[in-house]
């Protein structure tokens, strides 16, 4: 069985508005690929900023002109009129835990995807001045430093199931500052703390379409959580229907590298572990 369970309907850059987005029709294009690549599990993952709820949680540049539909109106979608996992991508945001738990409350999650894309003001992913690299967080090792101390947060704050692309401060690659310390410094304590508080980590995909090209988490990264015992879930973080499962064959060949022959699903906040199996399984047949 394969999975893909960090999955957005909605893209401004591919004109899903939510128009478009939260539609059956769009919904049987995502099926449809899942189905020709092997994928039995499939669930969706909306940004939280994405909602004019999460305007409660934070206010900020680039949050709030993007917090525009309705949470409720998604919910609904996803669990009345499709087959998928009802999931959400919710930023960890330091200091904000009782917003977000608060926001997250009282709609029936199959799983939350818990994902840095935040340093305080500062962004993890983005071009802009105001990312982690202007200086404000001190050196290359001092951003990293404070990236992993904000993911062992997250992983400890029970507000997740999944931690996302899990090493995203590397993304950039060459075009962006890396490290001068042995990786492990980081990789070793948050995967104690993901071990401790029984989140599962999350091998994305999609770091191959990033300046990095490889997936997240790197592979000692990944190798060290699952000797530690930290499940594993399987994602591609599509932005549309043709890039479910991309870049899987790669993924498949990192798992079989560590050792994994399960992989991590969710229903309901509660996790399952299945057989990860290769061959074609239509949707919905398990
Ligand atoms: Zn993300
Ligand atoms: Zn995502």
């Amino acid at each position: 069985m394969l999975t893909d369970l960090h999955v957005h309907l909605r893209d401004d850059e591919f004109d899903l508005t939510p128009e478009v987005a939260f539609t059956t029709e769009n919904v049987d294009r995502y099926l449809e690929s899942a189905g020709a690549k092997g994928i039995g599990v499939l669930g969706v993952s909306e940004h939280m900023y994405r909602f004019r709820q999460a305007r409660e949680v934070w206010e900020h540049p680039s949050w709030t002109p993007w917090a525009t539909d309705d949470l409720d109106a998604y919910c609904e979608f996803v669990r009345d009129e499709t087959p998928l996992l009802l999931g959400i991508e919710a930023d960890y945001l330091a200091g904000r835990e009782e917003q977000i738990a608060e926001y997250l409350a009282g709609r029936d999650w199959d799983y939350v995807i818990g994902s840095i894309h935040f340093i305080g003001d500062l962004e993890v992913n983005d071009e802009s001045e105001a990312n982690v690299w202007n200086g404000e967080l001190g050196d290359v090792d001092a951003v990293w430093d404070t990236y992993f101390d904000h993911l062992m947060r997250a992983a400890r704050s029970g507000l997740y199931d999944i931690m996302a692309h899990p090493d995203l401060v590397k993304h950039g690659g060459d075009g962006t500052p890396q490290p001068t310390r042995d990786r492990r410094h980081w990789y070793e304590p948050a995967v104690a703390a993901m071990a401790e508080s029984g989140v599962a980590i999350e091998l994305s995909t999609a770091g191959f379409l990033e300046r990095v090209n490889e997936q997240y988490p790197d592979v000692e990264f990944l190798r060290l959580a699952v000797e530690a015992g930290v499940p594993v879930a399987l994602s591609s973080d599509a932005h549309m229907a043709g890039e479910l499962g991309q870049f899987y064959d790669r993924a498949l060949a990192t798992l079989a590298e560590v050792g994994i022959d399960q992989i991590s699903t969710f229903e309901r906040r509660t996790r399952s572990d299945l057989p990860l199996s290769y061959g074609p399984v239509p949707f919905g047949s398990s």
